[in-house]
């Protein structure tokens, strides 16, 4: 999508903070961090939420969630515990209309959120 803010990203277009990438995927850095850690992980192709996605995304999205462990590993938060969300639509939160997975952690996190 042209004025799709992570569509730039992904393409290089807009400049980000790369913490992994490969053909199909890409994690950056919150450019808000909520967390000493909070890593945004996105396909490349244009999904608008979690919500949009169909059978044909199962492999891409599949792929994408086994990287976590190792994103995780890498920074320092796994063994402690951290939290994955995606939010969708507006009423669930949601700023940026191209799917993509909040990876949060280095503190206690609360529940039920806000
Ligand atoms: P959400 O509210 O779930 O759609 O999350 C969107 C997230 O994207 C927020 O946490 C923002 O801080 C983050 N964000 C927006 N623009 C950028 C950007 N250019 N680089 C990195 N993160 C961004
Ligand atoms: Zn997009």
């Amino acid at each position: 999508m042209n004025d799709c803010i992570f569509c730039k990203i992904a393409k290089k277009e807009i400049p980000s903070t790369i913490v992994f990438e490969d053909d199909n995927m890409m994690v950056f850095k919150d450019l808000n961090p909520v967390a000493p850690v909070h890593y945004l992980m996105i396909p490349k192709v244009h999904i608008q939420s979690i919500d949009h996605m169909d059978e044909e995304h199962a492999t891409l999205i599949g792929t994408m969630l086994t990287k976590l462990n190792s994103i995780a590993g890498e920074a320092g938060i796994a063994d402690d515990g951290y939290r994955v969300v995606t939010n969708i639509g507006a009423q669930g939160g949601q700023t940026v209309d191209h799917l993509h997975f909040h990876i949060i952690g280095g503190r206690n996190m609360q529940w039920p959120p806000g």
